[in-house]
C-alpha cells in the first residue's frame, strides 16, 4: 500500500502542533489531509464528507470533546477509518485507550508519543490495509453454511503458512497453517468470518480435515527439500470433543508418512465450556503418539493458568497483545517476561506471535524467548509463496 494515496484527518487542538503533523504527513507524500481542532469539528467534517478518511490521527487531550469521547463516537458510528492515537500522556494510558478503541471494533494502527516523529508516523501509516482486505471482510454479507460447505468440498479453503523462526539465529523452525477462503467472487476471505460459522454449523470437522491434509502435504514438500521444519495446525475445541479425533489425526499422519513430532496442534479456546473428558483424552493420546500441543493466545481470557495445569502442553504461544509494542510498556513487558519464564520453568517452547517491529524482537531476545512469528518476518503465505520465501 502506497501511503501517498491515503486520505488523512488530523484532529488536534493546538494549531502549531497540528501544523507540525500536517507538515510531516506532506513530507511523507500524503496530500489529502483534512484538519479539525476538536472532536466536534471532526465529527461534523466526517458527517459532511462523502467518504471517511482512510486514517484519522487523533490527539487525546483536547478541550471540548476529548479524544476518548471522539473515539467512542467513531465506534458507535462503525467508522471505517483506521486510527492513530497521538498523545504526550503516560504510555500505559495511551495503550488503554488503544484497547478501548479496538474493543469498539475500530481498526487502530498504533500509538505515537508526542512530540511526533516522522519515522514513527510513516511506520504506522505503512500498516494501513484497505478495509475490504481485513479479516471479517467488512461490509460484505456473511457467508451461509451451504456456501461454506460447498467451498470446503470444492477446495476453496486453502492453508496459508506463516513462518516461526528461532530467536537465537533467525533460522526457520516451522510454520503455522492459517485458513483462508479463496472465494470466487470476494477474493481472499480471512478466518474470522468462516471459522466461527464452521463451528456453529457443524462444518469444523470437515474444515479441520482439509487443513490437516494440506499441512501434511506441505510438510512432505519441506521434507523432500531436506528441511525438518514443523507445521502447526489450529484445532477448535469442538473438534476435540469427538472421541476419535486423536486417532483420526494419527491415521492421517501415518498415511502421509509424517512423523507426529513434526506436527504441533494449537488449541485456543477455554476449556470451561467444553465437554472435558473427550478433550483431555484426545490431547493425552495425541501427546502419547508424539504430536506437539500448543496453548495459543496465552494470556487472553481464553487461555489461562488453569489450562496449563490440566493439559500436557509442549508449547506456549504468548498472545500478540503482550508482544507488539511491549517495549516501554510496563504491564506488557512484565506479562511477556513472566510468560516466557513460565514456559521455561514448565519446559515448554516459548513462542511470541505478533512480532511486528525490530524493537518487539529485541525485547524477546533479551527475555530469551525461543521462537517468534509476525509481520516483521512474513505474513501468512500460500504454499508456493512460502516455499519461495524460504528459498526451498
Ligand atoms: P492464531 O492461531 O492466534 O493465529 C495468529 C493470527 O495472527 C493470524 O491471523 C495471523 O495472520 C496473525 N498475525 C501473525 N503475525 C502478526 C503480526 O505481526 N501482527 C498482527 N497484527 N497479526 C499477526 P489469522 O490468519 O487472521 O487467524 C486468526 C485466527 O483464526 C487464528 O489465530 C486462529 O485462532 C483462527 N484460525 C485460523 N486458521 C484456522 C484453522 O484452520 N482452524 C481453526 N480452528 N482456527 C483457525
Ligand atoms: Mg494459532
Ligand atoms: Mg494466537
Amino acid at each position: 500500500m502506497d501511503i501517498r494515496s491515503l486520505s488523512l484527518m488530523v484532529v488536534e487542538d493546538q494549531a502549531v502542533q497540528r501544523q507540525v503533523a500536517v507538515g510531516m504527513l506532506r513530507s511523507l507524500g500524503v496530500s489529502a489531509i483534512h484538519e479539525a481542532a476538536d472532536g466536534y469539528q471532526a465529527l461534523d467534517a466526517l458527517r459532511a464528507a462523502p467518504e471517511s478518511p482512510d486514517v484519522i490521527v487523533c490527539d487525546l487531550r483536547m478541550p471540548g470533546m476529548d479524544g476518548i469521547e471522539f473515539i467512542r463516537h467513531l465506534g458507535e458510528s462503525k467508522s471505517a477509518s483506521s486510527i492513530i492515537l497521538a498523545s504526550a500522556l503516560d504510555p500505559t494510558l495511551l495503550s488503554s485507550v488503544e484497547a478501548m478503541a479496538r474493543a469498539q471494533g475500530l481498526s487502530v494502527l498504533g500509538t505515537i508519543p508526542k512530540p511526533l516523529s516522522r519515522d514513527r508516523l510513516g511506520e504506522l501509516l505503512g500498516r494501513f490495509e484497505r478495509p475490504d482486505l481485513l479479516g471479517p471482510n467488512a461490509g460484505q454479507p456473511r457467508a451461509s453454511a451451504n456456501e461454506l460447505e460447498e467451498a470446503i468440498a470444492d477446495g476453496q479453503i486453502v492453508a496459508y503458512f506463516q513462518p516461526k523462526l528461532h530467536v537465537e539465529d533467525g533460522t526457520i523452525a516451522g510454520a503455522e497453517a492459517l485458513a483462508r477462503w479463496h472465494h470466487p467472487r470476494r477474493g481472499v476471505v480471512g478466518p474470522g468470518e468462516f471459522i466461527p460459522l464452521a463451528e456453529e454449523c457443524g462444518l469444523i470437522d470437515a474444515l479441520t480435515w482439509v487443513m490437516l491434509e494440506q499441512s501434511m502435504d506441505e510438510l512432505n514438500t519441506w521434507r523432500r527439500a531436506g528441511q525438518d521444519w514443523a507445521v502447526s495446525v489450529n484445532l477448535s475445541l469442538p473438534y476435540l470433543e469427538y472421541n476419535g479425533a486423536a486417532d483420526r489425526i494419527a491415521g492421517l499422519a501415518e498415511r502421509h508418512g509424517v512423523d507426529p513430532r513434526h506436527v504441533v496442534l494449537e488449541i485456543t479456546e477455554s476449556l470451561a465450556s467444553a465437554n472435558l473428558a473427550p478433550v483431555l483424552g484426545n490431547v493425552a493420546r495425541l501427546r502419547m503418539k508424539g504430536f506437539g500441543v500448543a496453548i495459543d493466545d496465552y494470556g487472553t481470557g481464553y487461555s489461562s493458568l488453569k489450562q496449563l495445569a490440566s493439559i500436557p502442553f509442549t508449547e506456549l504461544k504468548v498472545d500478540q497483545t503482550f508482544v507488539h509494542n511491549a517495549k516501554g510498556n510496563r504491564q506488557r513487558e512484565a506479562i511477556l517476561a513472566s510468560s516466557v519464564e513460565l514456559a521455561r520453568r514448565l519446559q515448554l517452547v516459548s513462542v511470541a506471535e505478533g512480532v511486528e517491529t525490530q524493537s518487539d524482537l529485541s525485547v524477546l531476545e533479551t527475555l530469551g524467548c525461543d521462537l517468534v512469528q509476525g509481520f516483521l518476518f512474513a505474513r501468512p503465505m500460500a504454499a508456493p509463496d512460502f516455499a519461495a520465501w524460504a528459498e526451498i
